[in-house]
């Protein structure tokens, strides 16, 4: 599978993979129309297909433009029909669908919208987060509860550790100065943090990265490490308080 990603707003990172066997393309959301243009055009590649995490604007705002240029075929969580349009095929939680040569899961992860789903392909170990899972970071919960959001995770965080970990927003570097008011002790998050200063100093960016590397930095999956529930003075609380607290200091950082 070739990838390529790109900045597309302000924030957010345009996405596009390549099957070679089947020459198929497909865009994971429709953040902005030009630069996803500008990419196609670039690789000579068609769109075919339009993966779309959930419905908010910054995601979807493209995809009639898409539609009208390619013809793709735009697909979306059921749950959040009404919202996304113009959607093609409607994916039911955890259902399979075939892209080109590969098979993806499209994995239910409740919490920053309701019906969100993040793409999974276990043949190419790749995983598309949208607005789920950021790197030393989550999303937002605008619409579920810290219980659904904390079940979301620990579903991505059951993958392999050689999962290359896609998401929607360059968020990292600020994500990372606040991992760090957290989980202070934590060598390998100080690593990351000086390699995500270092990419940000250089313009590049900070994805993709690895889930490995996530559940040993990110401290929205390390609600049961005991150094972290220690700095929190919260040895016995639940995962969900745990998590929840997390979630709550990083809304008002
Ligand atoms: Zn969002």
């Amino acid at each position: 599978m070739l990838i390529e990603q790109f900045i597309c707003r302000e924030d957010n990172f345009g996405i596009l993979i390549h099957d070679e066997k089947s020459g198929y393309t497909a865009a994971i959301d429709a953040p902005e129309g030009n630069a996803i243009h500008d990419m196609l055009k670039q690789r000579n590649w068609t769109l075919q297909f339009i993966f779309v995490t959930h419905h908010h604007h910054d995601h979807i705002e493209a995809l009639a433009e898409l539609k009208q240029a390619y013809n793709a075929v735009i697909i979306g969580p059921e749950a959040e029909r009404k919202k996304i349009t113009p959607l093609d095929y409607a994916l039911q939680p955890d259902e399979n669908f075939c892209f080109g040569t590969y098979t993806l899961t499209a994995l239910s992860t409740p919490g920053h919208t309701l019906g969100a789903l993040s793409y999974y392909f276990p043949q190419a170990n790749l995983l598309f987060a949208g607005d789920t899972l950021f790197s030393l970071g989550c999303g937002r919960l605008f619409e579920g509860t810290p219980l659904q959001m904390l079940t979301s995770l620990k579903k991505l965080r059951q993958l392999p550790d050689e999962t290359t970990l896609y998401c929607g927003h360059e968020y990292t570097q600020t994500n990372a100065l606040f991992a760090l008011t957290i989980d202070p002790q934590n060598r390998k998050l100080h690593q990351r943090v000086e390699e995500v200063f270092s990419l940000r100093a250089q313009n590049a960016m900070t994805l993709p990265t690895t889930l490995g590397q996530e559940k040993e930095t990110n401290p929205f999956l390390r609600w049961d490490a005991s150094i972290l529930r220690k700095n929190l003075a919260m040895e016995n609380a639940t995962d969900e308080e745990v998590f929840a607290e997390i979630r709550k200091r990083k809304d008002h950082f």
